[in-house]
């Protein structure tokens, strides 16, 4: 609104000035056009005057030469001109005054465009103007004045010369009329006083507008004062009500305070016991670092200590567990050598269709419940019991009959725990023992006796599905090498051979009818060697399965009327494991005999003849030999007579010493096979009933092998197993009556089973 005002106010104060302009300017030219012209016209008629005086003065100088009056009228003449000098000057004076009017006509002007710009210097410039007015009127007053003096000194003329008052006269008129312009200058005057009056009333009327507009802007400032008091009120009452919401909040929050404040009185005391907790807590934890460091220390200390002293105890643990190790070997060979290292195992073979039907394939074999060494033998109505060191009955896995071979190892003593069969865990530890006990040098003959179809070979060779105790054996064998080749050079050789009709043959040989020698080795240690004997250097399962394959085919078979696949001679698997250990240069030699032997039945059964009878002949008698073998050995007797047949005595360095022996005694369960099932059992049972006794074996390297002393030890047959041997016997011999009725005993025994 302001600013409309203003743009309004400078729109009038313009149309303002322009009125001015247009009014003012108009009439002051009017005036000073109106004035020169009266001067033109005044300075003709004195122009005229003049004239007419010089016309006078020429017709005065002709009468008056004469004239007594001329002096008179010379002296007129020359107040004449004195009066003619006087209106000269009066009339520049005129000219003058013109010349001032016009100056301060122009000057009104100035003052009138000035009079937009500023009241106060309109007010001045009046001021200014008045004053010369004032001026003006003093001058023209004196003007007056001059023309009475005039008309005074005209009327002294006039008194003293007619002609002189005529040209007084016309003096006179002339002073008239100069007073009349005079008067009219005057009336000018006044004109320029009225519009110097009807200025000042614009002026006023002006100022008024200006009070109007001032008055205008005054209200319109009022207005803006009124908005602004209502804006201010506005502000106000939102101000009261933020106050008042403000205050009703304030108050909540004072509420909520008290409640904060009752909380607050109330947590104190728990802030308190806080701060005393966090306090003894923060000085826990200051002193922590070092009561860390502290124990750190002490506990590195210790644990250096711990360990140092652990240290100790374990180098000197190892140092006795060497020592317990050596003792351990020594006690080991020492209680298999006081025990006596042959057990004995019989295997049942299941009912299989070769049995036939009906009452024949009955089953004659019962086990046990509690036992497992026990079994019983239905024979003619009459139940047998016989008991061996484990019987297996025919549900028994090979991995069984491994693990049971296992357990009696370990019940003579031995201890090799390593599992190297991942798949079969405990199967074999004692197919393993054995094993190390091979390659630590030591000698072992595993026999599969029993009457042909009884599972011989079942047993010892298995199926390829089913592998029997000779493919587990070497499995064993040779991870227990490849375990052991860090310190030592291994040399595994396999011979396979057979004895048919007490010629030994090679299996493996390219002359397999050639008949071998046994033979003393020339270097005096008592070692026997077989010259010509084909030994096959194998390092790996396949290759052992390649010789078994190989010997297979040559090997003796002949059909019998009782199993077509019956075997008339034994089979021998001889590996022989050579060690060398590398840092102590001390050379071990081992050897595992795998022994599939002939059918133990009898020749009157099998109804054989000729060759037949022959071969049946020296099975028995080779059978015998290694029952009368067994046997001596068990019980300990000074002389073994391995020489009575060609398998005892080729496995003589294999059978004696610290060499460990597992018979593994096979029968059928078959009604019809009772009674070689009988004398199987028989054989087993008198084989493993030797009491084992502490006799020392040195007494067998000083006695050379006879006939009698397969009959001497026969007193051991009356005790019961387990019981102590007397002591103090030494290497006495029983009574002579006491051997001989022992001895027809055992033989009577061993007849029966071969
Ligand atoms: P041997 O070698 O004593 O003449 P075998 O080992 O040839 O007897 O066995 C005769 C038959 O009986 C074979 O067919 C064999 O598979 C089977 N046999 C033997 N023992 C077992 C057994 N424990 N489990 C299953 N079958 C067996
Ligand atoms: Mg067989």
């Amino acid at each position: 609104q302001v600013e409309t005002l203003k743009a309004k106010l400078l729109e009038q104060a313009q149309e303002i000035s322009r009125l001015r302009s247009e009014q003012g300017g108009t009439d002051a030219e009017k005036h000073r056009d109106l004035l020169a012209a009266e001067n033109e016209r005044l300075r003709q008629e004195m122009k005229a005057c003049e004239g007419e005086l010089r016309e006078l003065r020429r017709q005065q100088q002709a009468p008056c030469r004469d004239c007594p009056r001329l002096q008179e009228n010379a002296g007129l003449q020359e107040q004449l001109s004195q009066l003619q000098r006087e209106a000269e000057e009066t009339r520049a004076k005129l000219v003058e005054l013109d010349l001032e009017v016009q100056q301060k006509t122009n000057r009104l002007a100035e003052v009138e465009l000035r009079l937009k710009d500023s009241v106060a210097e309109r007010a001045e410039e009046e001021e200014r103007l008045s004053r010369r007015l004032r001026d003006s009127q003093e001058t023209i007053a004196s003007l007056k004045s001059q023309p009475q003096q005039i008309k005074y000194i005209i009327k002294t003329v006039e008194v003293e010369s007619a002609k002189a008052k005529q040209a007084l006269c016309e003096t006179q008129s002339r002073n008239q009329y100069l007073q009349e312009q005079v008067g009219m200058q005057k009336q000018v005057l006044k004109e320029m006083e009225q519009q110097l009056q009807s200025s000042q009333k614009t002026e006023a009327q002006l100022r008024a507008q200006i009070m109007m507009y001032e008055a205008e802007l005054e209200r319109a400032h009022g207005q803006m004062l009124e908005e602004m008091e209502v804006m201010e009120e506005e502000k106000n009452r939102a101000i009261e009500e933020a106050f008042s919401r403000a205050q009703v909040e304030m108050k909540a929050v004072h509420e909520n305070l008290a409640g904060v404040r009752t909380n607050l009185l109330t947590l104190q005391p728990a802030l308190r016991t806080l701060t005393h907790d966090y306090n003894s807590l923060k000085r826990q934890v200051r002193d922590f670092p070092l009561l860390l460091q502290e124990t750190l220390r002490s506990a590195r200390a210790e644990i250096s200590q711990a360990i140092e002293e652990v240290h100790s105890t374990n180098r000197e643990l190892l140092r006795k567990y060497r020592r317990e190790l050596q003792l351990r070997k020594k006690c080991h060979n020492e209680l298999v050598r006081l025990k006596g290292n042959i057990r004995v195992f019989g295997r049942v073979r299941p009912i299989t269709k070769e049995d036939g039907e009906g009452p024949e394939a009955a089953n004659a074999v019962t086990f046990d419940a509690d036992d497992d060494a026990v079994l019983h033998l239905l024979h003619k109505g009459k139940q047998v019991s016989f008991e061996l060191d484990k019987v297996f009955p025919p549900q028994a896995s090979q991995e069984e009959v491994g693990a049971a071979i296992h357990t009696a190892g370990v019940r003579a003593g031995g201890s090799h725990l390593l599992l190297t069969l991942p798949c079969l865990p405990q199967v074999f530890q004692e197919v393993q023992a054995l094993v190390t006990s091979c390659i630590d040098g030591y000698n072992v003959c595993i026999f599969a006796y029993g009457q042909t179809g009884a599972g011989k070979t079942y047993t010892m060779e298995g199926t390829a599905a089913n592998p029997g105790i000779n493919q587990r054996a070497l499995q064993l064998l040779f991870s227990e090498v490849r375990g052991k080749a860090a310190d030592w050079d291994y040399a595994i050789t396999v011979s396979a051979a057979e004895i048919y009709n007490e010629a030994l043959r090679d299996l493996l040989g390219k002359e397999p009818q050639e008949k071998l020698e046994i033979k003393l080795c020339p270097d005096g240690s008592g070692q026997l060697y077989v010259p010509g004997l084909t030994e096959f250097r194998v390092q790996s399962v396949e290759d052992i399965n390649k010789v078994f394959e190989f010997g297979h085919v040559k090997r003796v078979t002949e059909c019998t009327n009782l199993n077509e696949h019956s075997s008339r001679s034994h089979a021998l698997l001889i590996v022989t494991v050579r060690g060398l250990d590398r840092s102590t240069g001390l050379r071990t030699t081992g050897k595992l005999n795998l022994v599939d032997l002939a059918g133990s039945e009898r020749v009157g059964r099998s109804g054989a003849e000729g060759s037949r009878l022959r071969e049946a002949q020296h099975i028995n008698k080779s059978l015998s030999a290694l029952g009368d073998v067994i046997y001596a050995l068990r019980s300990r007797q000074g002389h073994v007579p391995f020489r009575n047949s060609k398998l005892t005595y080729l496995l003589q360095d294999s059978l004696s010493g610290d060499s460990k022996t597992l018979m593994m005694v096979q029968v059928s369960p078959a009604e019809k096979n009772t009674s070689e099932t009988l004398c199987s059992l028989k054989f087993a049972e008198r084989v493993r009933s030797v009491e084992l006794g502490p006799v020392s074996r040195k007494a067998e390297l000083g006695s050379w092998p006879s006939q009698e002393h397969l009959e001497v030890p026969k007193r051991l047959l009356g005790d019961s197993p387990g019981s102590a041997a007397p002591p103090g016997r030494g290497h006495a011999s029983p009574s002579p009556g006491q051997l001989s009725s022992r001895s027809a005993s055992i033989r009577r025994k061993l007849q029966t089973s071969g």
